[in-house]
């Protein structure tokens, strides 16, 4: 998971590449950077953290021009470090050239041996690398050609923007598999500018347009902007767990609100596992909207008995073993009054190890709860995302490894209910309008549930070691 900014024609484009990354900031803490350019130059800064510590105002003073891209890291392949956090910018045979990318390359080790054997020293671990070593290897003519002719070798998961001196490029994969939305600035010179999501825009009164088509790439230059289709076609595939949980619940993908996909998914969560139960409480922040649609359903009291602390951020301190719950506590405390001597459902949207979701029903149980109950609006996480976002092996997804049973156990829990794979799709499905049935939302990619997916994966994880079934 990463989020990516692009803006072209306005006299502050680092400032408002600035706001963009911030309003994507949920999309990657790792690092964060912006290139700027003149029309001659490009302009780098980045390093490791959040957008707010990683720029300060003397720093985007320094990034000159009219035209920007940005990145917010959240690291898959490549793992941390400098190195690896984006924008990318180099110079090769004509000129120079920034890159950002959200999503994996599927086929990045065997193209990545490929340019090694041919010479290419690579600088970082980062699969997105490998795109610019194609760029500088292609013979086509003009950056617009080898970009092309760098991306139909490439397999995978791809929302890119580049920025050259002379203008944007931002392409969507053939199967559209991570958001990109393209928007312009309300006020003259109305900059146009390309995002994660649209809640990019809403920070700089920039409207959104539409979104990038599956498969399309934009090119915004002193000519205006030009849209073509370069690359073989292939089914939409757009991931369904940003509906679920990556994009912010304010973000409209396609034209449908997140927020309220959220709350049907609640929905359906309830008349898919009823239960007898007092009240109903999130997990914040992910849980909310999914807890708001079951309580709803179910005509049960919504109570915030999990608080969270806004201010966590990083922290450095090893807490000794006596200091228990330390890591969750940070983040989450429990409101007794609304817990106490009551039988508790707990909504999150989903549970990948397990650890976190342990932690929050001791804490719920410890706070009086008489039962707990956990409701997770998405189906039982068995298998690693190949396609941007950070999942461990099948070995540590707790729902490949054990039974419902077995989950409900190791999570101390009363009873656990998932929502099912046709409730997930018919719900998305059924909130979509009927604009979305246009070319770039029909189909999802829901590989993370199904083991079906939908882009070839050529380098799967080699080990897979098990998890150990902690107080089962
Ligand atoms: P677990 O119980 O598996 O330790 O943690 C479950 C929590 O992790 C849920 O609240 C869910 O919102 C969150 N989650 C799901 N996917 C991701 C992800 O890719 N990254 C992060 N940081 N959290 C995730
Ligand atoms: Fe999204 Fe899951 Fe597909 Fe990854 S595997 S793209 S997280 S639906
Ligand atoms: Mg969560």
């Amino acid at each position: 998971m990463c989020g990516v900014f692009g803006i072209y024609g306005h006299s502050e484009a680092a400032n408002l590449t600035y706001l963009g990354l911030h309003a994507l900031q949920h999309r990657g803490q790792e690092g964060a950077g912006i290139v700027t350019t003149d029309g001659t130059t490009l302009f780098t800064h980045r390093n490791l953290g959040l957008v707010h510590d990683v720029f300060s105002q003397h720093d985007l003073e320094r990034l000159k021009g009219s035209a920007a891209i940005g990145h917010v890291r959240y690291s898959t392949t490549g793992g941390g470090g400098l190195q690896n956090v984006q924008p990318f910018a180099v110079d090769y045979a004509l000129g120079s050239l920034a890159i950002a990318h959200n999503g994996n390359i599927t086929n990045a080790d065997a193209l990545r041996r490929d340019l090694e054997e041919k010479g290419s020293i690579f600088q970082s671990s980062s699969d997105t690398e490998t795109v610019i070593h194609l760029i500088a290897h292609s013979r086509q003519k003009t950056v617009e050609d080898r970009v092309v002719d760098a991306l139909s070798r490439v397999e995978g998961a791809y929302s890119l923007v580049f920025l050259t001196p002379h203008g944007l490029i931002a392409v969507r994969d053939p199967a559209g598999v991570r958001p990109l939305c393209l928007g312009r600035t309300k006020a003259a010179p109305h900059a146009y500018v390309v995002a994660s999501e649209p809640v990019a825009f809403d920070l700089m009164d920039a409207e959104l347009e539409r979104f990038v088509a599956p498969g399309e790439m934009i090119v915004v230059d002193e000519n205006g902007l030009r849209s073509s289709f370069p690359f073989a076609s292939r089914p939409p595939a757009m991931c369904v767990f940003e509906y679920v949980y990556f994009s912010r619940p304010d973000s409209v993908l396609g034209t449908t609100s997140v927020y309220e996909i959220r709350k049907g998914l609640g929905r359906t969560l309830a008349r898919e596992h009823p239960v007898e139960a007092d009240v109903v409480v999130p997990v914040p922040d992910s849980g909310v909207p999914a807890a708001l649609g079951f309580a709803d359903a179910v005509k049960l009291p919504f109570e915030l008995g999990l608080i969270r602390s806004h201010y966590v951020g990083r922290t450095f301190i090893e807490p000794q073993q006596s200091i228990r719950h330390f890591g969750v506590r940070l983040k989450l405390n429990p409101v007794t009054s609304a817990l106490q001597g009551k039988r508790v459902v707990v909504v999150d949207d989903s549970i990948v190890r397990g650890t976190t979701s342990r932690k929050i029903v001791k804490m719920v149980r410890a706070a009086g709860a008489r039962e707990v109950h956990v409701r997770i609006s998405s189906p039982p996480t068995q298998w690693p995302c190949y396609y941007g976002i950070d999942t461990p092996t099948r070995g540590e997804l707790i729902a490949s490894t054990h039974t419902l049973e077995e989950i409900t156990r190791y999570l101390t829990a009363d009873s656990v209910g998932y929502l099912s794979r046709e409730g997930l799709l018919a719900t998305v499905a059924k909130s979509r309008s009927s604009q979305d049935e246009s070319a770039h939302n029909r189909g999802f990619c829901d590989a993370c549930f199904s083991g079906q997916y939908p882009i070839p994966i050529f380098s799967p994880s080699p080990h897979e070691p098990q998890l150990p079934l902690l107080g089962v």
